[in-house]
């Protein structure tokens, strides 16, 4: 583990292959079993209220439904997280052919909405776990092995891959850091 400016860092953060393949995982991430969706921070709440409107669109009608009926919003164990369909796909989940993907996300990205995806979403598969400060790792899961070998073949990594929602979270300049520190890793593994 390293400490780069009051964070705990997982190495592997720095130098795991890594680029997502949707077209193989079909965006696994969004529709994972279990009772809860995506981590949801305090802080967003508001933004993501605002945007609900927007995404409707882009859902099924049981999607809809189910928001409108029951709320987007659950608590999950200390936190709070989207609610997922079935204990499967977050109820913000649309499907693009087989590929599943964020009605939030296409909102923001049609200039229907200004909140991009939660955090937690966009950061994956980096995950922030709470020691007294964050201490970031990689999840690796089954569902993003495609990713792996798609890393080793562009050279993209976590760190890259999560760049922007890393910087979202902690600001450029740690961010920056973050690249400089997983480049003088990478010069002496080639030394
Ligand atoms: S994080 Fe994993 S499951 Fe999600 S889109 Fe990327 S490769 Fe697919």
């Amino acid at each position: 583990m390293i400490v780069l400016n009051d964070i705990l860092l997982d190495e592997h953060i720095l130098t795991q292959p890594f680029s997502c393949d949707v077209k193989k995982c079909k965006g696994a991430c969004c529709t994972m079993e279990g009772g809860a969706g995506a981590p949801i921070r305090n802080d967003e709440l508001d933004s993501i209220q605002a945007s609900v409107e927007a995404a409707l669109p882009y859902l099924s009608e049981q999607s809809v439904r189910i928001i409108r009926e029951k709320g987007w919003l659950i608590a999950d164990g200390d936190g709070l997280a989207t609610r997922c369909i079935d204990d499967r796909d977050c109820v913000f989940v649309f499907y693009d052919g087989d590929v599943a993907k964020c009605a939030l996300e296409r909102a923001y990205f049609n200039g229907e909405s200004t909140f991009r995806k939660p955090l937690s979403c966009h950061l994956f598969p980096v995950r922030v776990a709470d020691f007294g400060g964050d201490y970031l790792y990689y999840e690796r899961i089954e569902e993003c092995t495609p990713a792996l070998a798609r890393g080793e073949a562009t050279g993209e990594t976590v760190l890259t891959t999560t760049q922007s929602a890393l910087e979202r979270a902690y600001g450029s300049e740690w961010t920056h850091a973050a690249v400089e520190l997983a480049r003088h890793i990478q010069q002496d593994g080639n030394d």
